[in-house]
């Protein structure tokens, strides 16, 4: 799986996944991640990216050449996707994670100050995509999130004691109560039926715990 990603921050990007898991990933090559800079495209000799908006108005928008300039530099491969990061696309889920898992190599374009002329949406037509309801400074911490939970999912990245298999929106609910050493903290015991080493009744109990806690917290997921 490769990660292309446009930013006119690129180190946000590689710091972030010089760590843990990601870290492996990447030594391991299951993982690739790449950074393409605009402003290493800019035909101006002061190498702006940005300017004034048309019609008015605070911040800067990102010019179209540098950044197309910059998309249209990244070698393609066949099973490809671009996925541009912007509060007005669809919310991200582990639904959307999945599809996008399956894809070889997903470029994801980066906005900042106040966002893209819209000439980048139209020339490059990508699928757009929000974390959520609400407005960052930029787009390196939604591409972040992307390339994080994308990666946990592709085949290599996790090792078995880190499985996924359970985690949360896995099987539509979210996860059971996990518990760890020692065995009773400040009065509180773990459950006995976790530590009888009865697999049916770990199971039930876990699917038990999985369907109230969801039923509590997220009823919309049922
Ligand atoms: N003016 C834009 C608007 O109101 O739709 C917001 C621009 S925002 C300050 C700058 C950049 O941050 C965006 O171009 C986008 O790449 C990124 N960004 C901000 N919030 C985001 C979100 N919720 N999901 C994905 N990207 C986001």
């Amino acid at each position: 799986m490769i990660f292309d990603v446009v930013t006119l921050f690129p180190e946000m990007i590689q710091e972030n996944c010089s760590f843990s898991i990601l870290k492996r990933a990447i030594d391991a090559n299951v993982i690739e991640v790449n950074t393409i800079n605009p402003r290493d495209y800019t035909l101006n000799k002061h190498k702006k990216v940005d300017d004034t908006p048309y019609g008015g108005g605070a911040g800067m928008v990102l010019m179209p050449q540098p950044y197309v300039d910059a998309y249209e530099a990244i070698p393609k491969k066949e099973n490809s996707i671009t996925v541009m990061l912007t509060p007005q696309g669809e919310v991200f889920n582990n639904t959307v994670c999945e599809e996008l898992k399956d894809y070889d190599q997903i470029i994801l374009l980066c906005g900042h100050y106040e966002g893209f002329d819209e000439r980048i949406r139209e020339i490059i037509k990508p699928r757009e995509i929000s974390i959520g309801d609400f407005v960052l400074t930029g787009g390196e911490l939604p591409a972040l999130c992307l390339i994080d939970s994308i990666s946990r999912k592709v085949d290599g990245t996790l090792g078995k004691i880190e499985s996924a298999d359970n985690d949360s929106f896995e099987n539509g609910l979210l996860e059971y109560p996990q518990y760890t050493k020692p065995r009773e903290y400040r009065g509180l015991k773990v459950p006995e039926v976790l530590l009888n080493g009865n697999h049916k009744e770990i199971e039930e109990f876990r699917y038990a715990q999985s369907l109230e806690r969801t039923q509590k917290k997220r009823p919309d997921l049922l």
